[in-house]
């Protein structure tokens, strides 16, 4: 009888590289393998699992809106579409909102909205200043604003209108705006190139150009919103407002949602600019609304906080006792650590036997994004296995 593993090879386009392991269930932060194994999860579904799994108060809302009503497309209004973007763009401070199923879509409206507001402001200027290393999806637009060459090469030509900077470097932005300049997009923390934080003086350096030059500042919060940082948007814990900002992943707590917000003369889609089929449908949007209902009611974003802290001093306290780990970096539930040699993969795997999750961005990183639930026994546990795979490595 042939494993899971070959008839998922027999069908399943060869694009992942996956672990050898089949998840069955979870609860809370852990999941459970087909053989019944127990693993503390602090990969999260790469940051989706917000709430963890199968929190009660999110399988609740999802099962009670699919006995009413699961999609209707956007030819309809639906009260939770509604009452979803109500509450986003209460704590987000932006005016609109509109829903796809991914952080990509998301993206790509954003670079839509961009493009629009240079027509219609900016004499048809279009270009988007993005950082090296940062990552914005996997569709041909949001692949030639990501800066990384390995994702893009195989896919040329991309379409034009991108310009790569170093993160956190203000005079290499200021030097790369130009005429065709009309958006700069950024990850306050980069995830996918290895969970680099921005820093305050960087982001607000960046929205003060935005603003003399009138540029749009487009803040891509897929992975850092959602209170993963210690606030919902990352934004907020900078101090930094952008125009427009994009989510996904965590947004619905499980479910595939993607959103983008704008304000201002940013928001400046207008009938028939833009539309997904299935994008905010009553479902996705009711696990929303109970998603941030959760994380209001337990405090999560305070729990994302501090857990992220305590982690990360724990995470300080391995760099001084194994001198095979370079860095440790962080901010909130969003930690990376890097080794000195390209022994990532085998870290995961050695992790994995000893029933941890965690996820590598290279070769040396290491990334961690677990639910926002996390507790203090769970980051010990963490790093007490930490501590183990790293002495053997
Ligand atoms: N933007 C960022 C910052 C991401 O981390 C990701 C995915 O990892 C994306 C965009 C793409 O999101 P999705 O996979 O939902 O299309």
């Amino acid at each position: 009888m042939s494993t899971l593993a070959e008839r998922e090879h027999a069908v399943y386009m060869p694009v992942f590289k996956r672990q050898p392991l089949v998840l069955v269930r979870g609860e809370g932060c852990y999941v459970w393998d087909d053989e019944d194994r127990k693993y503390l999860d602090l990969v999260a579904g790469i940051a989706v699992n917000v709430l963890g799994h199968c929190h009660p108060a999110l399988v609740k809302a999802i099962a009670d809106q699919a006995r009413v009503l699961l999609h209707v497309s956007s030819l309809y209004y639906s009260v939770p579409q509604v009452e979803f973007a109500e509450r986003l763009t209460r704590v987000t401070g932006m005016d609109h909102v509109f829903f796809g199923n991914s952080g990509a879509e998301a993206n790509e409206a954003a670079i839509k909205l961009a493009r629009k507001y240079g027509k219609l402001h900016k004499g048809g200027s279009y270009e988007i200043i993005t950082a090296v290393q940062s990552f914005h999806g996997r569709t041909i637009a949001t692949l030639a604003a990501t800066g990384q060459e390995k994702y893009q090469r195989p896919f040329s030509p991309l379409p034009p209108g991108f310009v790569h900077v170093p993160y956190n470097d203000f005079a290499a932005l200021q030097q790369a705006v130009s005429a065709a300049t009309v958006a700069v997009m950024l990850e306050p923390v980069q995830g996918e190139g290895g969970i680099h934080p921005a820093t305050a003086e960087y982001l607000q350096a960046v929205r003060a150009l935005c603003l003399e030059r009138d540029l749009l500042l487009i803040f891509d919060e897929v992975q850092s919103g959602i209170g993963r940082t210690g606030t919902f948007l990352a934004a907020q814990g900078y101090g930094v407002v952008p125009d427009i900002v994009t989510l996904a992943k965590g947004l619905c707590g499980g479910l595939p949602c993607g959103a983008v917000l704008a304000r201002g003369k940013a928001s400046c889609f207008e009938a028939g600019d833009h539309g997904s089929t299935q994008g905010g449908n009553p479902l996705a949007c009711a696990a929303g609304i109970a998603t941030m209902q959760a994380i209001l009611d337990e405090h999560l974003m305070e729990n994302a906080s501090s857990m992220g802290s305590y982690f990360l001093s724990g995470l300080e306290t391995l760099q001084t006792s194994h001198h095979n780990v370079a860095a440790v970096r962080g901010r909130g539930l969003m930690l990376g650590l890097d080794l000195v040699h390209d022994g990532a993969a085998g870290l995961v795997a050695a992790a994995r036997q000893r029933g941890l999750l965690v996820n590598n961005t290279g070769p040396r990183t290491i990334r961690m994004v677990p639910p926002l639930i996390l507790t203090r026994d769970q980051v010990d546990a963490a790093l007490e296995t930490l501590d183990v795979v790293l002495g053997e490595l």
